[in-house]
């Protein structure tokens, strides 16, 4: 069997009035994430670590922001497409590990949800998806509130 590691890692400004879509899910919150799809900057890092792995380039290769086909876009299905070109190259996911750098909302309550819409989507059980939150003690960009940065790192498996 061969065994692959890929990490990835995205940066989005936050802004008044945009929906926070983060790890798959919609949080409560009167700010989200600028960006030419639907922001969420947790799978936009898990698609890089993806696609590191695998060596097939990065997310603004196969979805240019310059693309009005991906305006808008729901993050959940650029990552379905990455999971397809991996497939197609014998790769299946082993598991997966997020680290999102968030000040507020706190992640907590929404962890396992998040969990619980990516799994089936890396087509993988639950429990091979982690995904951890902190935050950065006001400091820094993440820390006064700008932005969200988020760390992916995944294991690939081929027979
Ligand atoms: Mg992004």
């Amino acid at each position: 069997m061969q065994i692959r590691i890929g990490q990835g890692y995205d940066v989005h400004a936050i802004a008044d009035g945009l929906p926070m879509w983060l790890g798959g899910i919609q949080l409560p919150s009167d700010k989200g994430f600028v960006a030419h799809s639907d922001g969420d900057v947790a799978i936009h890092a898990l698609c890089d670590a993806l696609l590191g792995a695998a060596a097939l380039g990065d997310i603004g290769l196969h979805f240019p922001d310059s693309s009005p086909q991906w305006k808008d876009a729901d993050s959940k299905g650029l990552l379905r497409r990455v999971v397809e070109m991996l497939s197609k190259e014998g790769w299946k996911v082993g598991n997966a590990d997020i680290t999102i750098a968030l000040q507020a909302p706190k992640l907590r309550p929404y962890i396992d949800e998040m969990r619980s819409v990516l799994a089936p989507i890396l087509g993988v059980p639950v429990d091979a998806v982690s995904v951890k939150a902190t935050t950065t003690e006001h400091l820094g960009f993440v820390g006064r509130g700008e932005g969200c940065e988020v760390w992916a790192v995944v294991l690939i498996e081929k027979d």
